[in-house]
């Protein structure tokens, strides 16, 4: 029903001199946008990330902005984490983490719940490496939405922009309208006072 038709009936009714009409019940306005959500989502996943440097996620969205695929970086299957090396620097690379690790686009991908990823985008926290953008492009995600480039001037990132625009695959780095999403386990029985409070009625 909209708003000014119920204020109508109300004064109708006879709510009585100089009673206050009731305010509209209206949406919630700070609510997250499906921008924001997924890539709050892919930040969500990272936390599951055993690396002690380096908490990378990844959310992969079709066009009917449904969630397909999630990942984070991390050891492969079956392969113990707790005996592969975690460093990110030794006198031998083989005791690096670098020959061993996945990174989280290669998760979120192989994770897929639907049959192919074609066409869809990627939100990951990190500007992918070269080795990402070939499995990006091969698995015919459309676009990347990122949130850091942090390492764009590393020769493995100018490698990833120069196959990402071979393939005419889009990149953007979101800009965050809030720089925190906190997550309250309160919130659920605690902020109550929020959705039953009658806000002042609008001039
Ligand atoms: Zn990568």
């Amino acid at each position: 029903m909209n708003p000014e038709a119920s204020k109508g009936t109300s004064l109708q009714n006879g709510a009585g001199a100089g009673a206050e009409a009731e305010a509209p019940c209206k949406k919630r306005p700070d609510y997250l946008e499906w921008p924001e959500y997924f890539m709050a989502v892919a930040f969500l996943s990272a936390q599951r990330s055993k690396d002690p440097n380096s908490q990378v996620g990844a959310c992969i969205v079709n066009q009917e902005n449904k969630i397909v695929g999630i990942g984070y970086n991390g050891m492969p299957n079956d392969c113990n984490d707790d005996l592969l090396p975690w460093a990110r620097s030794s006198s031998d690379w083989l005791d690096t983490k670098y020959p061993y690790v996945c990174h989280a686009e290669l998760n979120a991908i192989m994770n897929k719940n639907s049959a192919d990823v074609k066409g869809c985008t990627m939100y990951v926290a990190l500007f992918p490496c070269n080795e990402c953008a070939k499995l990006i492009i091969q698995a015919g995600i459309k676009d990347v939405i990122y949130l850091s480039d942090k390492y764009h001037d590393k020769k493995e990132f100018t490698a990833s922009r120069r196959l990402l625009d071979m393939a005419g695959i889009l990149y953007k780095q979101f800009e965050p309208k809030r720089n925190k999403i906190v997550i309250d386990f309160n919130s659920i029985d605690g902020s109550k006072t929020h959705e039953h409070t009658a806000g002042p009625v609008a001039p």
